[in-house]
């Protein structure tokens, strides 16, 4: 039979990605999206598929539909733009997850929630395990998003233990690709576009902060991984590890600091007449990120397969179609 699957949030980055993969498996797939941060553009020629369906939503809002799955995405994921509407942002998270949650309660929906390495805050655990409960401002500027996305987190814990809803949760590191929003703010866009325009680049800080890039495809094979294993082997995984709720980071574990990726998107414009430039850092920055990926590895038999000189050129070649 044919699987009916729901994205909240399809329209953006990560959601146009997922689509087109689940349209490839046969999937029917519905996205659902207020295009907030989200673009049709990155859909277009999805909307023409029999199989594939648009329905502009705020997801805060409660709906309807029976679906096999759920994909729960909708959520600004920028900095700039999670920050431009912070009681938006922490809505969207909250308000969304129950709504999804409710859904699924109702319909024996699967749910696959996209949660965030911000959740480990500024860790001073490193790398990051699962196991790591995280450092964070519940009253800084980045608090609208991570503190959202750990209520979320509860939600689906909650869900899972008390109702029986069949919740998967990945934690996502820095995750990067087409399709990103060029003016979104986050680094790896600001970055090329800056450098395909010959303007500055804006490393904030010191640049001496690092993070770990993770190419788009090997983030959707993983959650693709996750929403095909039978809930009894899930339970038993997790069981194993003293864990009560099936969660997992899903990221590439190669570091890099924001100087290092400069200079690596300068190495790959040659062309670029481009200089750095220091800015001020913005507040509650993250230090060092860098997932344990053990979890994932064992669970799934997965591994990212992208390394960041691929990836940021593919990433390239997408930014000069859109420059
Ligand atoms: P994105 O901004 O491109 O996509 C988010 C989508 O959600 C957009 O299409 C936006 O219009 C939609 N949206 C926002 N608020 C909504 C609302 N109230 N109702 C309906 N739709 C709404 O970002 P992305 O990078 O594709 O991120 C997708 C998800 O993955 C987000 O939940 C994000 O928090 C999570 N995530 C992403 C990364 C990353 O590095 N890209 C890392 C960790 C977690
Ligand atoms: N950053 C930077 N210059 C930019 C944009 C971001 O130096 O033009 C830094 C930012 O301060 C952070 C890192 O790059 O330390 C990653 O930022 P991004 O917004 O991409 O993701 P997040 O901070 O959410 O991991």
């Amino acid at each position: 039979m044919t699987k009916k699957s729901l994205i909240t949030g399809g329209a953006g980055f990560i959601g146009s990605h997922l689509s087109r993969r689940l349209l490839d498996a046969g999937h029917e797939v519905t996205v659902m999206d207020n295009l907030f941060t989200g673009t049709k553009a990155n859909i277009y020629d999805l909307l023409e598929n029999p199989r594939f369906t648009f329905i502009l939503h705020d997801v805060t809002q409660p709906f309807w539909g029976q679906f096999d799955e759920i994909y729960n995405l909708a959520c600004p994921a920028s900095p700039i733009h999670y920050q431009r509407n912070p009681v938006e942002t922490i809505k969207t998270s909250f308000l969304g997850m129950m709504n999804v949650l409710e859904l699924a309660l109702k319909t024996k929906a699967r749910v696959f929630h996209t949660s965030t390495s911000e959740i480990y805050g500024d860790p001073d655990v490193h790398p990051q395990p699962e196991s790591y409960w995280g450092n964070v401002n519940t009253i800084g500027t980045r608090s609208c998003y991570d503190e959202g996305k750990r209520a979320a987190e509860t939600l689906c814990a909650d869900y899972y233990r008390e109702y029986n809803v069949d919740v998967r949760m990945i934690r996502i590191f820095n995750t990067y690709g087409p399709n990103m929003h060029p003016q979104d703010g986050r680094v790896i866009s600001n970055f090329i576009m800056q450098a395909l325009r010959n303007k500055d680049i804006t490393l904030y800080g010191d640049g001496l902060q690092t993070r770990s890039f993770q190419y788009v495809d090997d983030l959707v094979n993983a959650v693709l991984l996750f929403m095909a294993l039978e809930p009894k082997k899930v339970k038993a995984f997790f069981a194993k590890q003293a864990m009560s709720v099936p969660v997992i980071n899903v990221g590439n574990p190669g570091e890099y600091t924001i100087k290092q990726l400069a200079q690596e998107t300068l190495r790959q414009l040659p062309e670029c007449k481009s200089q750095l430039v220091y800015e001020a850092l913005p507040k509650d920055d993250p230090k060092r990120r860098k997932p344990d990926i053990a979890l994932a590895q064992a669970l799934l038999g997965w591994t990212p397969e992208v390394p960041l000189r691929e990836g940021l050129s593919r990433t390239i070649a997408y930014f000069r179609g859109v420059k």
